[in-house]
């Protein structure tokens, strides 16, 4: 059935890139409000929160992995807040190899700025469980969009990792499988940022996608 709002309304896709970006600017103006308070850059409190998350640190590569950012950006990061005595150096398992630890005060520091997205949070719980789950869906297929078209960085997501198996089990409540931990799991505990996350080959990655989209 035609409407007459058919020929006056924006197409769907850029009504919701408009919703998106209006996010997006919210997001940024209350990044560095709440970043700026504790002293730290919005990429650097997000890196404090991702060693937060990794009690056995992380190297400068999943750093950068995880943030999306270049590998140059984040050893600049990083170097901001070791110069702040925020994070710490250690050796890793690897001759050679560095490893980035929180300090005590960056893992204070990393409690007290850790909330300040809880205002999006809030909004996103106000949708039920299945739209929630709906909206995690559209994300991972959103970011792998951007992520195949070079338009931001492999980002740690389950679809993307070579210990994910999608679809693998009959059960419809936990149809995936998570071969780090040899668990079943389901749609809902998808991860868009995993710090056991390991990229998965193209081949590996390709086919889970089209048995996760089937
Ligand atoms: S290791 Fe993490 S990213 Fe990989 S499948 Fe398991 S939960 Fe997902």
């Amino acid at each position: 059935m035609t409407s007459v709002f058919d020929a006056i309304s924006e197409p769907v896709a850029r009504r919701v890139t408009s919703g998106l970006v209006r996010i997006g600017q919210v997001l940024r103006s209350r990044a560095w409000k709440g970043a700026a308070a504790q002293g730290v850059t919005p990429t650097q409190g997000h890196a404090l929160d991702l060693l937060r998350e990794a009690p056995d640190g992380l190297s400068l590569g999943e750093i950068a992995q995880h943030l999306g950012v270049s590998p140059p950006t984040a050893s600049d990061t990083m170097k901001a807040l070791v110069t702040k005595g925020l994070v710490s150096k250690q050796p890793g398992a690897a001759k050679r190899s560095i490893r980035l630890t929180l300090t005590p005060q960056g893992a204070a520091l990393a409690e007290r700025t850790r909330n300040w997205p809880d205002f999006l949070s809030d909004a996103v719980e106000t949708l039920d469980p299945a739209e929630q789950a709906a909206l995690l869906g559209s994300l991972i297929k959103l970011i792998r969009a951007m992520q195949m078209k070079g338009d931001i960085p492999v980002q740690a997501m389950c679809v993307t990792c070579s210990y994910f198996r999608a679809n693998m089990h009959d059960d419809p409540q936990a149809p995936h499988h998570c071969a780090l931990v040899n668990a079943p799991f389901t749609d809902h505990h998808l991860r868009l940022a995993c710090p056991e996350h390991l990229q998965a080959d193209p081949v590996l990655m390709e086919a889970n996608w089209q048995r996760f989209t089937e």
